[in-house]
């Protein structure tokens, strides 16, 4: 996927490496993290090889006309220092931390939201399925659950 469709998406720290229609006419766009490599939690060395990608949905802001289904294509390294007691970890990302299936420019808008200083969120967030401001309030002060992996072919939507 060329730059201009990254810069478009501008998820700050992933970039576009897919963007299409499924059978059912939805709009999808596939993210990657920028960065390949990545520390392991445990001891901190870097893995520079994932050894797999898992796929996972994510809310995002609205983009466009049409809701858009983002798909976080996450990936998978082994620790291979010894010492460590840590086999397997994923890629996290500032944006959409361990366990989150928000991104946090969408958390940041529901917290304004949920706080009164932006209080027309029905109208600045209308094409976020199932985000209204009652669940804005009740996202605001709590993580945002765990992330649903979609089943295999194409993935599932959340919420
Ligand atoms: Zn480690």
């Amino acid at each position: 996927m060329d730059d201009g469709t990254t810069l478009m998406f501008d998820l700050p720290g992933f970039r576009v490496v897919e963007c299409r229609e499924d059978s059912a006419g939805q709009r999808l766009v596939v993210v990657m993290g920028a960065d390949a490599e990545h520390a392991c939690p445990g001891c901190g060395v870097l893995a520079v090889r994932p050894y797999d990608v898992r796929e996972s949905v994510v809310k995002d802001l609205p983009f466009g006309q049409r809701p858009l289904i983002v798909v976080w294509r996450k990936r998978r390294y082994l620790c291979l220092e010894a010492a460590c007691g840590r086999r397997v970890f994923t890629e996290s990302s500032v944006q959409i931390p361990p366990r989150h299936r928000l991104t946090g420019r969408l958390r940041a808008k529901l917290e304004a939201a949920a706080s009164g200083s932006a209080r027309s969120c029905g109208r600045c967030c209308p094409g976020v399925p199932g985000v209204g401001l009652e669940s804005a309030q009740s996202l605001a002060g709590q993580g945002d659950g765990p992330v649903r992996q979609p089943a295999s072919g194409a993935p599932a939507r959340t919420g």
